[in-house]
């Protein structure tokens, strides 16, 4: 298969050429027409496959057209990612190819600095990519808010369960709007993780609407 295919535009081909991809790896492949056709996505692929641009690319374009539609502050898409070192290459490779639409990114992640973090979200962006505790923390102190999402993406799904991180996965889940379009990654079946992340149940909630 070749790029041609995703009927991608200029300016996102000029980025992907910038990074010198000749063709779309097998996930990329696979997922790119499910996620760009609005539908729920779940990957299980390992690291190196290209799960990283198999879901940026189809959220770029989505952030492009909600934009319009829903103009305001506050992201439009928003990864959650199990550590600090993901959550960086994520955002480096959102930076990248976001270029094409002028988007901007935010990385949030525990161990970072709060106030400059918080800085950076209320100068503004359209995708934030965090660790799970780390985003609560800025919603609560009303640095960012979760009411423009429409994009969500949990990046190596299982990983964060196993970390611990179930109570704040869920939470920012609940808090995000039913009708988004969700992306789930993992190394291994996550299929009983989806489950709990899309029933959504009101006791995981930690704000009061
Ligand atoms: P990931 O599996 O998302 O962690 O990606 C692994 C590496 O492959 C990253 O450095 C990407 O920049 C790179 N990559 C992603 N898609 C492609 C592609 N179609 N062709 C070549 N390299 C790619």
């Amino acid at each position: 298969s070749s790029f041609a295919h995703f009927g991608f535009d200029e300016q996102l081909m000029h980025q992907i050429r910038k990074s010198e991809y000749t063709q779309p790896t097998p996930i990329q492949c696979q997922g790119v027409p499910v996620a760009l056709s609005g539908r729920d996505m779940i990957g299980i692929a390992k690291t190196g496959s290209g799960k990283t641009a198999a879901f940026i690319w189809p959220m770029l374009i989505h952030i492009m057209d909600q934009k319009e539609l829903e103009p305001g502050d506050g992201p439009i898409a928003v990864i959650v990612c199990p550590t600090r070192e993901l959550c960086q290459q994520i955002h480096a490779e959102c930076k990248r190819f976001g270029k094409a639409y002028n988007l901007r990114s935010v990385a949030v992640y525990g161990g970072g600095s709060m106030w400059e973090q918080a800085k950076a979200l209320q100068e503004g962006a359209e995708i934030v990519v965090c660790t799970p505790g780390r985003l609560i923390d800025h919603v609560k102190k009303k640095a960012t808010n979760l009411q423009r999402v429409s994009y969500l993406v949990f990046d190596e799904a299982d990983r964060m369960f196993d970390m611990g991180f179930e109570y704040q996965v869920r939470s920012i889940a609940s808090h995000v709007r039913p009708d988004r379009q969700s992306t789930y990654e993992a190394n291994e079946d996550v299929t009983q993780i989806v489950e709990i992340l899309h029933s959504g149940p009101s006791k995981w909630n930690w704000l009061t609407r």
